[in-house]
Formats: structure tokens, C-alpha cells, sequence
């Protein structure tokens, strides 16, 4: 059955690409289907690499123009598409529950969020300054402007559809910049209906070019076409390094946004109430499926018991289920392949010694459906530990003092968010400051917000996105020396 939107004219089985919509030349698709039924939702299609050099050769062309424009024009056609995300909230939520499974009243949350990134980008076009420096020699004048680096390529997950593109295309559009976006194969459909309100919202031809095609020959040749001047990418480490060693013979400027493996520390003077409330936010939004999702639970010895058991309690009162039925709190996973890697990391916490407080398999409802899980004295040498679940399961770790925790919390390759809960304010400056992660929750379990720089450290990433930051990595910075004055 077709989803129930109030406007149809959003879900489209297309790709756009230099303004028009187009299927692939030799007609290859990808089907996409409802991780909550696995019910077929539709196709789009498979471009081949030189299609997708298409997309990239149409982006440049609009380049001249789009870059010519005032910033105070860009940004009204900015302010356009978000508001028209606003006004389209529900159909754009609807569209994303049924590829990609989250809740509805998340999917709804993430829609705002997303636009956010589009308003936000708006007023910042109109703030990009350049600078005037004091000569190092009488009758020069050492001027700086900023502009835009060109054509950009994203290359977008599934755990956030939406967002992930508008984090991305928003400072890109913003900054005078045309781009090439290629979202998850799991949910094209979000990024479609993105294309549909950007053309509504007068963006020209050639702007915002959506595609889709096989992962591997897409992003080769987004990262070796040398029309793309930038590429930004968010999800796992694994592809950023090769996408990274892809892009270096052109060059290219890049973003990352990648792994996490987040501490979520609770000391014994923590809230206690605030910090169950905070873990269940930070592990279970989105069934565990983001990268600033808590991975690791240091909790101290004196809270350990207290903190376990209210956990469990907050746990067992989730409902899983489809994430159109009312009241549920936590959808499918992504796929099978997910499914797998979760239950791989319960069973080897299991057989380390690890106690199962609540969950421990898949849900009642078979699919990908996952039991949200609790675990217990999980040894340090559980794969958990080290390794990013992407799902339902919190597992516990005890310790003793501080610095035990904070070498805990560092013991990783990589640095996303931490989030600590204490009340102690030395504490809450010498546990921030030594955390090695881009992003510090301190009795906050969610801290994403289109006004801060979003990114990580060591093997979590490279730039900022988000904030007045964010617009940095879509700009050129040029030197003019004007002499003989
Ligand atoms: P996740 O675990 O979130 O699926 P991936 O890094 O596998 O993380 O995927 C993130 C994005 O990268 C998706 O859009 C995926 O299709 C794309 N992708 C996966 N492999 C490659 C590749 N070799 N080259 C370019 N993009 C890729």
C-alpha cells in the first residue's frame, strides 16, 4: 500500500540531478524496504559511476551562478526550504519511519532538527566576514576574503537521513557552494523528498543533486572527480579511511564524522534520577543507532547497584514496535547484518562473565526487532568495550576512582562524545578537560544541537559541522595583496 501522505508528489522514485528527475540510462534500480515489515517501499535508481560524474559535471556548471548570487539571496531560498520542511513536518516524518524504522515522534523530532540546520545556514551566509590586515610594508594593503571551495560531494548515512544531509548541504548551499549528495542505499527517500522542497523553495537547477547507485563506484568517483573540491561524510571508520585515501590524489578538502565508542561516567555524587534519565536517552534514542549514542557505562562502586537497578526499571517500560503505532518508544533495527553484530556482543560479554539484568536477545516480534538490554559486571576485555554496538544494550563497567575511570574512557582509538554526572564542579572541569572526545555531555545525555560544532578526535573524525564553525569547511580562504598605493 503507498504511505499516507498528504502530499504524494514527495516520495519520488528518482533522482534529481541537474534540475530535472532522471532514472538511470540503463534502467537499474535498488529497492527499498520497511525495516519494521520488510515490506517493499519502492525503487530508485542505480546510476553507474558515469552518471553519477553527471550529477558532479551538473553541479559545476551551476556553480558560476549560484556562487554569484548575493548572500542575502541564497538565504531567502534557504529560509524557503525551511520552511517548507516545517509546513511538509508529518509527510517527511512518515516517509522516514518507513525506511529507516525510528519512531514516529522521533522521525517527527528529526525533521525539526534537520530544518534547523537550513535556518540556521541561512543567517550565517550573510556572516561569512573576511578581514583587512595591517601591511608589513607601507603602500600595501593585505586583504582576506573567504569563498566558496566549489563543488561538494556528501555521502550520508541512514541512522539520520534527513539530518545528515541538511548538517552537510545547509553550510554548503549557504557558503555559495553546489553539491552532489549520496544518501544510504537503506533511505533514499528522505533525501528525494529534500530534493522536491529545494526546487519548490526556488533553488536553481544544478544546486542540490541527489543520487543514488552502488557504494563503492559512487564514491569512487565522487572522491576522484576533480570538479569536487570538498567531500564530507559521515559514518563508520572504516569506509571514512578509505573514502580519505580515495580522495587523496585530488586533494580533496574533507570532513568526517565517524565511529564513536561514547563513556557514559556516572560517579557516586551523580543525580541519580537525572543520570538514569540521561542514559536512557543517550543509549536508546533511535534503538542505540547513533554515533554519539553511549557504548561504554563506567559507573562507580558507591552507585553501581542503585544506578543498575533503576536502569532496568526504565528499560522494561520501553515499547518496541513499528514505529507508526502509537506509543512506541523504540523501532527495528537497521537489518540483519545489525541484528547480527548486536547479539554477537551480548553473547561475548555473556561468555566473559557478564550478567544479563534484562533483554539479552531478539524481541518477541521477530525481524530485526531487538529486546532493549541491560548488562552487568561486563568485563574489560568484552568486545563491547572496544567496539561500537549500534543497538538496544547498555553494558555496565565498575570502577573505582576517578582516573580510573578517565584512563576507562580514553582506553579507545576513538573520540566522539563522552558524557559524564557528577555534581562536583572541580570534577566536572577535570573529567571535560581530559576526556578525549569533541563533545562533552555533563549531566546532559543529549547534547545535538544546530547551534554547537558537532565532530570528534582521533579515529572519530576530521571538521566541525553545525555552528558558526560549521560553514568553515565550505570555504576558501583568499589573500589579496594590493600594492603600489
Ligand atoms: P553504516 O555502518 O552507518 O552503514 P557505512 O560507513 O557502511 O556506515 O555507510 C555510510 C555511508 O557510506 C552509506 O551511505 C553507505 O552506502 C556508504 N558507503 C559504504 N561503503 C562505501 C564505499 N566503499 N564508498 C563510498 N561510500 C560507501
Amino acid at each position: 500500500a503507498p504511505l499516507p501522505l498528504k502530499d504524494p508528489g514527495l516520495f519520488r522514485e528518482a533522482n534529481h540531478v541537474g534540475g530535472r528527475w532522471i532514472t538511470a540510462r540503463d534502467g537499474a534500480t535498488i529497492a527499498v524496504t520497511n525495516p519494521a515489515t520488510g515490506a517493499l517501499l519502492g525503487h530508485v535508481p542505480s546510476l553507474s559511476r558515469a552518471e553519477i560524474g553527471d550529477a558532479v559535471a551538473a553541479a559545476h556548471a551551476a556553480q558560476a551562478g549560484w556562487r554569484a548570487r548575493t548572500a542575502k539571496e541564497r538565504a531567502a531560498v534557504l529560509r524557503r526550504l525551511f520552511e517548507l520542511m516545517i509546513d511538509n513536518q508529518e509527510d517527511l516524518a512518515r516517509i522516514m519511519t518507513a525506511e529507516q524504522g525510528k519512531p514516529l515522534a522521533e522521525a517527527r523530532g528529526e525533521i525539526l532538527y534537520a530544518a534547523s540546520f537550513i535556518e540556521w545556514f541561512a543567517e550565517e551566509a550573510k556572516r561569512v566576514y573576511g578581514d583587512t590586515i595591517p601591511q608589513n610594508v607601507s603602500g600595501r594593503r593585505i586583504i582576506v576574503q573567504k569563498e566558496p571551495i566549489g563543488v561538494f560531494a556528501a555521502i550520508t548515512p541512514w541512522n539520520f537521513p534527513t539530518a545528515m544531509i541538511t548538517r552537510k548541504a545547509g553550510p554548503g548551499w549557504a557558503a555559495g557552494c553546489t553539491g552532489v549528495i549520496r544518501p544510504a542505499d537503506d533511505t533514499p527517500f528522505s533525501a528525494l523528498a529534500i530534493a522536491v522542497l529545494a526546487e519548490r523553495a526556488g533553488m536553481p537547477p544544478g544546486v542540490c543533486n541527489i543520487v543514488t547507485g552502488d557504494a563503492s563506484e559512487s564514491g569512487k568517483e565522487l572522491c576522484a572527480n576533480p570538479l569536487v573540491r570538498k567531500l564530507s561524510f559521515t559514518g563508520s571508520t572504516r569506509v571514512g579511511a578509505i573514502l580519505l585515501a580515495q580522495c587523496a590524489p585530488t586533494i580533496k578538502k574533507t570532513s568526517m564524522e565517524l565511529g564513536g565508542n561514547a563513556p557514559f561516567i556516572v560517579f557516586d555524587d551523580a543525580d541519580l534520577d537525572a543520570a538514569v534519565a540521561g542514559a536512557m536517552a543517550s543509549k536508546y534514542r533511535n534503538t542505540g543507532q547513533t554515533c554519539v549514542c553511549a557504548n561504554r557505562f563506567l559507573v562507580q562502586d558507591g552507585i553501581y547497584d542503585a544506578f543498575a537497578a533503576k536502569l532496568v526499571e526504565a528499560v522494561r517500560a520501553l515499547k518496541v514496535g513499528d514505529g507508526t503505532e502509537d506509543g512506541v518508544t523504540q523501532g527495528p533495527l537497521i537489518s540483519r547484518n545489525a541484528l547480527g553484530k548486536v547479539q554477537r556482543h551480548v553473547d561475548d560479554a555473556v561468555k566473559r562473565g557478564a550478567r544479563v539484568l534484562t533483554g539479552g536477545g531478539g524481541h518477541a516480534l521477530g525481524g530485526t526487532f531487538y529486546d532493549p538490554t541491560v548488562l552487568a559486571d561486563v568485563p574489560r576485555d568484552a568486545d563491547i568495550f572496544s567496539d561500537e554496538t549500534f543497538g538496544p544494550v547498555a553494558p555496565l563497567f565498575r570502577f573505582g576512582t576517578e582516573a580510573e575511570a578517565i584512563a576507562m574512557a580514553n582506553d579507545t582509538p576513538f573520540g566522539l562524545a563522552g558524557y559524564f554526572y557528577t555534581r562536583d564542579v572541580g570534577r566536572v572541569f577535570r573529567v571535560a578537560e581530559a576526556l578525549e572526545v569533541g563533545m562533552v555531555g555533563i549531566n546532559e545525555g543529549i547534547i545535538s544541537t544546530e547551534v554547537a560544532p558537532f565532530g570528534g578526535v582521533k579515529a572519530s573524525g576530521l571538521g566541525r559541522e553545525g555552528s558558526k564553525y560549521g560553514i568553515d569547511d565550505y570555504l576558501e580562504i583568499k589573500f589579496l595583496c594590493l600594492g603600489g598605493i
